[in-house]
This record gives C-alpha cells, sequence and structure tokens, in this order.
C-alpha cells in the first residue's frame, strides 16, 4: 500500500545527519528541534500556532480538551473514519454523535448535522477522510449558530486544502498525525495540533506536559504527550519536501481517475472545483455486487497487488461502541461505504507503470468474472 523504505533512501543523508545531531546534543525531550518543528510546521498551516504531541490520538484528546470539551459534552462526528476519531471524545469523558455521511466524499454530511445538535453539543469534529476536505463552510456556519467549536481531524490530510486554505487551519484546531503511512510520515508515532486561538495553543502545551508550565509547578493534571525530538528532527526534513511528495501523489491519482474512470462500476475519488485532496489514500467505490470486492482482492494478492479496506466496519457497529446503542441501518451510507470502498497502493514513489498495471489487472478480473 505504500513503501516507506523507497523514500527513507531518497533522503537518507538529510535524516541521517538530523538524527546524529540530535542524538549528540543530548536533548532528547523537547527543546530546540521540536520548537523549530512546530515553528516551520504553523508557517506550512498558515497558522499561528503548531504544538508538537505523541500522536494523532493525542492530538484529537489534547485539542478537544484545550476547546473545553468535558464529561456530560457531545461532540459530533462521522462513524466513517479510523477509531481514533471517536475514541479521543470518549477518553474526554464526553459522548461521540455520529450523523452519517455524504456518498460522494465519504464525509460528514452537514445537512444531518443540525438534526442532531443538542443542548449538550459543545462541539464539531469533521474528518478530512482520505485527504479530501470535508465541507468546511457549511460547517463553520452551523458551528457558529450554535455556539460550537471546531476541531479538524487532519490526520489524513496535511497538505489538502479547502478555498484556499490548508485544512487543519480552518477551524478552532487542527490535529495531525505523523504516523509513518500518513503523508508527513515520522519513524514511529508522532503528532500536532494546529490552531490560530492562544487559549487552545496554550492549553494543549500544558496538557502535553503534566500539566506544567515550569518545571513541577502543575496547573492542571496533565499527559505525558510529548513529540520527540528524534522525530521533530526527521519531521523538519520531510517538510521541506511534502509539497512535492504531495503532488506527486495528486499526480498519481489522477492517473488512477482517468484509468478507473473507463471501466464501469468504479467510481472514482470525488473531484471537487474548490478544494485540493492530499491524497493521502487513494479509495474508489465498487458500485454493483458484479464485482465482488473479496475475490478481486485475492486476485489482485496473488499477482503482488496489495489492496486495503479503510474502513471494513463503521464505527456505530463496532463492539467498542456498543454503549451507543445504534443498530444496523442507523447510518445507511456509511454502511453502504464499508461494503463498497476499496483503496490501491499510494504514495509519492510508485510508478506509473505500476498504476497502469494495478488497473489492468482490475479489468482482468472484472472480465474473466
Ligand atoms: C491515523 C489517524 C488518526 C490517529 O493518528 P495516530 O497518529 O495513529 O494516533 C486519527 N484519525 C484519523 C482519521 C487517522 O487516519
Amino acid at each position: 500500500m505504500t513503501d516507506l523504505t523507497t523514500q527513507y533512501m531518497s533522503i537518507k543523508k538529510e535524516v541521517d545527519l538530523a538524527v546524529q545531531r540530535v542524538l549528540e546534543s543530548g536533548r532528547y525531550i523537547l527543546g530546540p528541534e521540536v520548537e523549530a518543528f512546530e515553528k516551520e510546521l504553523a508557517d506550512y498551516c498558515g497558522t499561528q500556532y503548531a504544538v508538537g504531541v505523541a500522536s494523532g490520538t493525542d492530538a484529537l484528546i489534547l485539542a478537544l480538551l484545550g476547546c473545553g470539551v468535558k464529561p456530560g459534552d457531545e461532540v459530533i462526528t462521522t462513524p466513517f473514519t479510523f477509531i481514533a476519531t471517536a475514541e479521543a471524545i470518549t477518553h474526554c469523558g464526553a459522548k461521540p454523535v455520529f450523523v452519517d455521511i455524504n456518498p460522494q466524499t465519504y464525509n460528514i454530511d452537514p445537512q444531518q448535522i443540525e438534526k442532531a445538535v443538542t443542548s449538550r453539543t459543545r462541539a464539531l469534529l469533521p474528518v478530512h477522510l482520505f485527504g479530501q476536505p470535508a465541507p468546511m463552510d457549511d460547517i463553520l456556519d452551523i458551528a457558529r449558530r450554535n455556539n460550537l467549536k471546531v476541531v479538524e481531524d487532519s490526520a489524513q490530510a496535511l497538505s489538502a486544502e479547502f478555498h484556499g486554505a490548508k485544512t487543519g487551519s480552518i477551524g478552532d484546531a487542527g490535529c495531525l498525525s505523523f504516523f509513518p503511512s500518513k503523508n508527513l510520515g515520522a519513524f514511529g508515532d508522532a503528532g500536532a495540533v494546529v490552531t490560530n486561538d492562544p487559549q487552545i495553543a496554550e492549553s494543549v502545551r500544558l496538557l502535553r506536559q503534566h500539566g506544567a508550565k515550569t518545571t513541577y509547578v502543575h496547573l492542571m493534571p496533565g499527559y505525558n504527550s510529548r513529540l520527540d525530538a528524534l522525530q521533530a528532527s526527521i519531521l523538519r526534513i520531510k517538510l521541506r519536501h511534502l509539497e512535492r511528495w504531495s503532488n506527486a501523489r495528486r499526480e498519481r491519482a489522477a492517473l488512477y481517475n482517468r484509468l478507473f474512470s473507463e471501466i464501469e462500476n468504479i467510481e472514482p475519488p470525488f473531484i471537487s472545483e474548490n478544494s485540493l485532496t492530499s491524497a493521502n489514500y487513494y479509495t474508489v467505490r465498487l458500485c454493483r455486487e458484479s464485482i465482488n470486492r473479496g475475490h478481486l482482492r485475492q486476485y489482485l494478492s496473488a499477482k503482488g497487488i496489495e489492496t486495503a479496506i479503510y474502513y471494513p466496519l463503521t464505527l456505530h457497529l463496532q463492539e467498542a461502541y456498543l454503549c451507543l446503542g445504534h443498530k444496523p441501518g442507523d447510518f445507511p451510507e456509511s454502511e453502504r461505504a464499508q461494503e463498497q470502498v476499496l483503496s490501491f497502493p499510494m504514495y509519492p514513489e510508485i510508478e506509473r507503470e505500476q498504476i497502469m498495471e494495478i488497473v489492468e489487472s482490475v479489468k482482468d478480473f472484472i472480465k474473466a468474472n
């Protein structure tokens, strides 16, 4: 699905030097590398602040807490996402309230958000799934009218844009993941919160470090969720290549789009006029039962072509969220998506010939079945 070593080999000299510099500096927790990365990341995103944390999941938790989400609150989000989105809400003591997705974009459907708002709703948590921006104009409008915070789950969408603004910079806070398979991948776990709100930035800074502003003076019980200096030094190198890599991904996605659009019953990702995808994952919909997804995956796998299903079980039907009392049929578009989506290999270094072979193999399978 992705090839991390090829990318490392292409920047090995720079990365090895940076790592060595940190190892020899003796500064492993926070310090100058983390501060420099935070500044460079904020510049890239067009935000006032960036705060490095230990993972994308922690970025979500700390951003929600920074927005004042507390036990008893409700946070509205999509069930068709990675579980970390909902877990973050749960770990603040709040309740995830799901609303269904728009089948074209797989992102939360703003028309359904308003019906889910109650007096307990504190925040909206849209996800830019696969790197396709959620409709932030409608989401911000609903938030403004109902006095809600907006936290963007931008874990898959660093480098995506909505009306020219980088995703993550549009709501009250944006949450980034640098998990190795994300488009800016660390060599381990890492994440960040970006924001223009000085209070949220300060709050996340305190929370990531045991609620301490100065050593051993604790203003609140916090967490140990700092970004490693080693990861920051690597991310600083990779951030300089991000725009080039993202353009390469978008170009690969355009090739996939062109080739897949010739096949009946396969729906390539939606192309929006007012936004730019990060193309973190390349996901199509198999529209008809006539293309058996399991059999197709086996057929491709036998030819050495990996595929993935993001995500095979929507969150409202997960055992982890049985407590919310949902049943099959509650969110029909999410349930339809879980049966029909299929993701193909996507990374900046993938060769055009590989993409052509992959789509050719899909055609061969359909012809033979
Ligand atoms: C990866 C991901 C996360 C969590 O990020 P981690 O860095 O793995 O903790 C959260 N939300 C979405 C949509 C993701 O894809």
